[in-house]
């Protein structure tokens, strides 16, 4: 009720737009590669048979094929192929969620890669330094339509990695001890039952090129301690989030922010947290008998596998709960279950969006691991629209109608 008293709206129409969307499932093939160097592949097992469906056949002889197996075709939100250049895949991606949230502040949503490792799911998110990925354009974008905004809203940014099930804050150099060893950050809840990570740094970021310089020290971090700890960071699932927060409130608590997260992360008062866009680059989901892992090795597997497992999980549960709506049997999704489930319960659940971006190899030799992430994903697609009456939402005011048209700073080079 708080909430809805100051809820400003900047039109007609707006209403219907924000409206929460479907989950959303991309596949993107990346171009054929043989043991590491990039060039094109004739033994692919995969082809877009279309803008929304993909084939995958397993190439004859393998075990697979002789077991009867003649492969299979799934339809998703698109199917990029192997052509697609960054921008094209950032437009029909994360584009989308950068405008939601620069209509409604409140809005969360957040872009996962999935897919085994060198898939292309860092290529995807991180990009290279001459065709960067989806996060530095959703970052000049964003920061672009915040300059156009009348009313200021701050950035924080936050960056932490997510290995054996424990929470490592990325920005904090402190934390890390002379062998890399980082202290684990506990995950909870604030008294509006939003997940947070306590005790995880946010810092203030003014533009993209700020929050880039951000990103990369944080991934510097994360060679430290890759380095010390001795595992490569496609185990680990790294998470790069931005959140907007409007400051200059009074009596916040009448907004329905006076929220424990704000105390016990100890920022002023008069400040609420409104909402978030995170990119998260999953770690490579390829099961352990591929990498006869043993040992650390064995248990990173586990806890990689485990907490993909339970997403899967999670997004049944849900999916089976929009079947039966009104209906009783409603299952209990397994957020709690698996770190990254828990840490985005909130735009699992509905207060936002969820983007899954499957990028995958087309070559034969990845067939068996490739066929279980198709498979995984299309479960996914399955999911309908995610009810949530009570997503809080708030449009910023006067809102510029030049938003579509501000000019793309130029941090990023053609392509
Ligand atoms: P992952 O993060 O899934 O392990 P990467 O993104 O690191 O995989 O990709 C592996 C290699 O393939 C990298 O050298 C990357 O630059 C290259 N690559 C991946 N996808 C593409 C693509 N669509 N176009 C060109 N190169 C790509
Ligand atoms: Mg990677």
């Amino acid at each position: 009720a708080g909430l809805a008293r100051t809820h400003t709206f900047a039109g007609a129409g707006l209403d219907d737009e924000l409206e929460l969307k479907k989950l959303q499932v991309f596949v993107r093939i990346r171009p054929g590669v043989t043991a590491g160097a990039p060039r094109w592949d004739a033994e692919n097992c995969i082809h877009a048979t279309s803008k929304y469906s993909i084939a995958i056949a397993p190439p004859e002889g393998s075990q697979a094929y002789k077991s009867g197996d003649r492969g299979q075709t799934y339809s998703f939100t698109r199917v990029f192929d192997e052509h697609t250049a960054q921008t094209e895949y950032y437009e029909a991606t994360a584009a989308p969620l950068v405008r939601d949230l620069l209509r409604n502040a409140r809005h969360n949503s957040v872009m996962m890669a999935y897919g085994i490792t060198a898939a292309g799911k860092t290529y995807t998110i991180e990009g290279t330094k001459h065709t960067p990925g989806v996060m530095p354009r959703a970052l000049v974008d964003l920061f672009a339509g915040l300059a156009a905004h009348v009313e200021p809203l701050v950035a924080r940014a936050s960056y932490y990695e997510v290995y054996n099930e424990q929470i490592y804050d990325l920005l904090d150099e402190h934390g890390v001890g002379p062998l890399g060893q980082r202290a684990a950050l506990r995950l909870k809840e604030d008294t509006l039952g939003r997940v947070f990570v306590a005790g995880l740094s946010e810092a203030e970021v003014g533009s993209a090129d700020e929050a880039l310089a951000l990103l990369r020290r944080g991934s510097r971090q994360r060679q430290r301690g890759e380095t010390a700890l001795n595992y490569s960071s496609s185990r680990s699932h790294s998470i790069f989030t931005i959140t907007l927060y409007q400051q200059g409130l009074e009596g916040q608590d009448s907004e329905g922010s006076g929220s424990g997260e704000e105390a016990e992360e100890g920022v002023g008062g008069g400040e609420e947290r409104l909402g978030r866009i995170s990119f998260v680059d999953l770690a490579g989901s390829e099961r352990a008998q591929r990498t006869g892992n043993v040992g650390v090795r064995l248990k990173e597997s586990v806890a990689i596998n485990s907490s993909l497992m339970t997403l899967g999980r999670c997004l049944e549960a849900l999916r089976w709960n929009q079947q039966h709506k009104g209906g009783g049997n409603l299952r209990v999704v397994p957020y709690r279950e698996s770190k990254v489930t828990h840490l985005f319960r909130d735009a699992l659940h509905g207060w936002g969006q969820v983007l899954l971006s499957v990028n995958v190899s087309p070559a034969s030799k990845d067939y068996d691991e490739t066929a279980h992430v198709l498979k995984y994903a299309a479960l996914a697609t399955q999911i309908g629209t995610i009810q949530a009456a009570e997503a809080p939402r708030r449009t910023i005011k006067a809102v510029s109608p030049a938003i579509k048209k501000v000019k793309r700073k130029a941090a990023l080079p053609p392509e």
